[in-house]
């Protein structure tokens, strides 16, 4: 996370963190039209990776701090920061995606998770609690509120389902930078933290676990593991406060119509009531 203080955007800078948040969404969609069991996250990887540079953008992730990928894949116990490389995905695996694109000067982040085929019923219910806890967020994100009123919302909510909020990592600040100040944290109080308002662009992502909060990270420094196996969820999206409440930059709509389009993705996860 970098150091530094919340920097406020114009509307125009606003209009350039949407584009890039945009091309964000059809990259997941692309990825999303190519999920299937046999697919290597590698595959995947590449896809996402010319789909970006093709419309005149560079992926966000490539480079940062020595990561080598355009996408992150999390695959089942796989929380975030996992690593393309040679696996194959099956039948019944929840596949967490996540992408930044850079262009025009301005970055976008958003994430996805995937259901592949037969997913036990336990694990959709999973992730249909995370989307639905970042949409909750979101909601809390008008100007007047603190970041604390995001994160005890997403907290309270995924706990009352019985499921753990990793507390390690944490949304942020985004815009000329991937990672701006503040940190937005899934869990914590309401009314604390920096004050909400108007020009402040950032990224909301639950990371919630079926099971234990507890988290590992593996050898290779950077895939992090949920401690007791179980499986987790991730959904991300890009957002501006505005005087007129909460503008969400990126979006799910080209994904969900590729999952309509995907036989092998038969689960579109529903937001709850
Ligand atoms: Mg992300
Ligand atoms: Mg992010």
């Amino acid at each position: 996370m970098s150091g530094g203080t919340i920097v406020y955007k114009t509307a125009e800078e606003i209009e350039y963190i949407r584009n890039s948040s945009l091309l964000v969404g059809k990259t997941l969609a692309e990825v999303a039209k190519n999920l299937k069991p046999g697919v290597t996250t590698s595959s995947l990887d590449a896809i996402a990776e010319k789909f970006i540079r093709d419309h005149g953008a560079t992926p966000s992730f490539k480079g940062y701090h020595g990561f080598k990928h355009t996408l992150c894949i999390s695959v089942n116990e796989e929380v975030v920061h996992g690593m393309p490389g040679a696996r194959v995905i099956k039948e019944g695996d929840v596949v967490s995606v996540d992408c930044g694109a850079f262009m025009n000067g301005y970055h976008g982040d958003s994430a996805y998770t995937f259901p592949v085929g037969e997913v036990n019923e336990d694990t959709l219910q999973l992730l249909r609690v995370t989307k639905t806890s970042l949409l909750k967020g979101i909601e809390q994100a008008k100007v007047g509120n603190r970041i604390g009123d995001i994160s005890a919302t997403i907290q309270s909510y995924a706990e009352k389902n019985g499921y753990g909020v990793v507390r390690e990592l944490v949304g942020h600040g985004i815009g000329k930078q991937l990672h701006e100040k503040p940190e937005v944290a899934n869990y914590g109080k309401r009314g604390s933290g920096p004050q909400l308002k108007a020009g402040m662009t950032i990224a909301i992502e639950p990371m919630i676990n079926r099971g234990t909060r507890s988290i590992i990270q593996l050898k290779d420094g950077w895939t992090i593991i949920t401690g007791d196996r179980k499986p987790s969820a991730h959904f991300e999206h890009t957002i501006a406060i505005t005087e007129a409440g909460p503008d969400i930059l990126s979006t799910f709509s080209y994904i969900e119509l590729a999952i309509e389009e995907n036989s092998y993705i038969t689960e579109k996860i529903e937001t709850l009531a």
